[in-house]
C-alpha cells in the first residue's frame, strides 16, 4: 500500500481527488484501508473501482469481464465457471457503470477532433427496438461514446451530438453522417456558444466557426448498396478536403470508420448479434454492455491501423502498436482489463459550501491550499 498514489474520495473534503499532497496515510494494513488527515475519514483501497465491496476473487472477475467485453455469451461463462447468471450480470453492470465514469473522466475532455463520424445501430431487446447512436474520432479511432433511445429521433441525435461537443475544442471540425436528417439540426443547435454582452437576460447564442457537415446517403436494393450520394450540407469543398486530408480519413467523404466500429460493437455485445437469441431484457443492460465494450476498445485493444513504424539503426524497422487512447494522448501504454477496472475515478473538484456573506479568511486559506 502506497499512500502517495491514492486520493481522498470524500467529495465533502477540501483535499478530495488530489494525489501526492501528503494528506493520506495507511490506516490499516490488514483491512487495506487508508486515512485522510484533512477530513479524518478512512476509506478502502478499492473505493471508486469495480472491486469495491466485492467478495469474489479479483482474478475471476477480471477474466469474466474480459470475456463479456469481447462478446462471450453469458451462458458460456455460467457453464464454464459455475457462476450464477445474476452474479455475472451484476459484474457486467458494475463494469459498465465504471466504464462510463472512466469515459467521462478521461475521454470527454476538449480535444482537436478534426473529423468525426456518427451513425446508429438498430438493436432488438425483449421489449422491442432500441437505437444505439455512436460517434468516432477518425484520426485516432477513439470511440466518443454512445446513447440509447427507443426511437431514432431528434432526442437521440441531440444527446449524441452533446456527447461529441464535450470532447471538442472550437477548431475546424468535419461531421460525416448518414442520411438521418436530424443530424444537421442537432449539430447546428448544439455547437453554439453564448456571447456575453453585459446585458440582462439570456445571452444570444453564436454558432461555432469552422463546422462542416457532410452526408453519405446509401441506396439499397435487395440488401445491397446500389448507389452512394455524397452531399455537403455545411462548409466549403476546400475546407472539407483539407480536413479529410489531415485526419487520414480517406480522400472521399465517407462513413466507413463508424460502420467498421458498429460492426466491432455488434460482434462484442451478444445482445446486438443479428438474429441472436440472447436479447437484453432492459435498456440499462445494453447501456452497461456498450460502455464496457467501448472502454475496453479504447483502452485495452491495439488497433492495427494505428501502428506507426519505428526506424532502428541498420535499416531495421519495428512497429509501435497503439490503442485509440494512446493515439489520442490520453495514456502512454496498453491498459489491461484489470487496470481499467481498478482505475479510481476522482470525485469532482471540491467547492466550499455556500454561506451568506463574504468567505472567511479560514475558508479562503483552505481554498488556496487545496486548489488543484
Ligand atoms: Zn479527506
Amino acid at each position: 500500500m502506497d499512500p502517495q498514489t491514492v486520493f481522498c474520495p470524500n467529495s465533502a473534503c477540501p483535499a478530495s481527488g488530489q494525489v501526492g499532497k501528503g494528506n493520506t496515510g495507511v490506516h490499516s494494513l490488514e483491512e487495506q484501508r487508508y486515512k485522510c488527515h484533512v477530513c479524518g475519514k478512512t476509506f478502502a483501497e478499492t473505493k471508486g473501482t469495480v472491486f469495491y465491496r466485492l467478495r469474489s476473487a479479483k482474478d475471476l472477475v477480471v477474466i469474466v469481464v474480459t470475456l463479456l467485453a469481447h462478446g462471450c455469451p453469458l451462458q458460456a461463462i455460467v457453464a464454464a465457471f459455475g457462476l450464477d447468471e445474476r452474479t455475472v450480470l451484476s459484474w457486467q453492470a458494475r463494469s459498465g457503470k465504471h466504464g462510463l465514469r472512466v469515459h467521462e473522466h478521461l475521454v470527454e475532455r476538449p480535444r482537436d477532433l478534426g473529423q468525426v463520424q456518427a451513425g446508429e445501430i438498430r438493436a432488438k431487446i425483449q421489449s422491442g427496438i432500441l437505437w444505439m447512436a455512436m460517434a468516432i474520432q477518425v484520426r485516432t479511432r477513439l470511440w466518443l461514446g454512445g446513447v440509447l433511445s427507443t426511437a431514432r429521433d431528434m432526442q437521440l441525435i441531440v444527446a449524441l451530438v452533446q456527447k461529441v461537443r464535450r470532447s471538442a475544442l472550437c477548431r475546424p471540425l468535419l461531421f460525416c453522417v448518414d442520411g438521418c436528417a436530424a443530424y444537421v439540426r442537432a449539430i447546428r443547435h448544439v455547437f453554439r456558444e453564448p456571447v456575453r454582452n453585459g446585458k440582462q437576460g439570456r445571452p444570444p447564442l453564436r454558432p461555432w466557426d469552422g463546422i462542416s457537415i457532410a452526408q453519405v446517403v446509401k441506396q439499397y436494393a435487395h440488401k445491397h448498396v446500389v448507389a452512394v450520394t455524397r452531399r455537403i450540407i455545411q462548409g466549403t469543398q476546400t475546407q472539407i478536403d483539407t480536413l479529410l486530408r489531415t485526419t487520414q480519413g480517406g480522400g472521399l467523404i465517407n462513413t466507413a470508420y463508424i460502420e467498421r466500429l458498429n460492426a466491432t460493437f455488434r460482434s462484442r455485445i451478444t445482445a446486438l448479434i443479428r438474429h441472436g437469441r440472447a436479447l437484453a431484457r432492459q435498456t440499462t443492460t445494453l447501456h452497461d454492455a456498450m460502455y464496457l465494450a467501448g472502454t475496453v476498445y479504447n483502452f485495452c485493444t491495439y488497433h492495427k491501423s494505428l501502428r506507426v513504424p519505428l526506424y532502428l539503426p541498420n535499416d531495421r524497422r519495428r512497429w509501435l502498436r497503439r490503442t485509440p487512447a494512446i493515439a489520442a494522448g490520453i495514456t502512454d501504454h496498453l491498459w489491461t482489463v484489470h487496470e481499467l477496472l481498478s482505475f479510481p475515478v476522482p470525485p469532482p473538484p471540491w467547492k466550499p459550501p455556500k454561506r451568506r456573506g463574504r468567505p472567511s479568511n479560514a475558508t479562503k486559506a483552505l481554498v488556496a491550499q487545496w486548489r488543484s
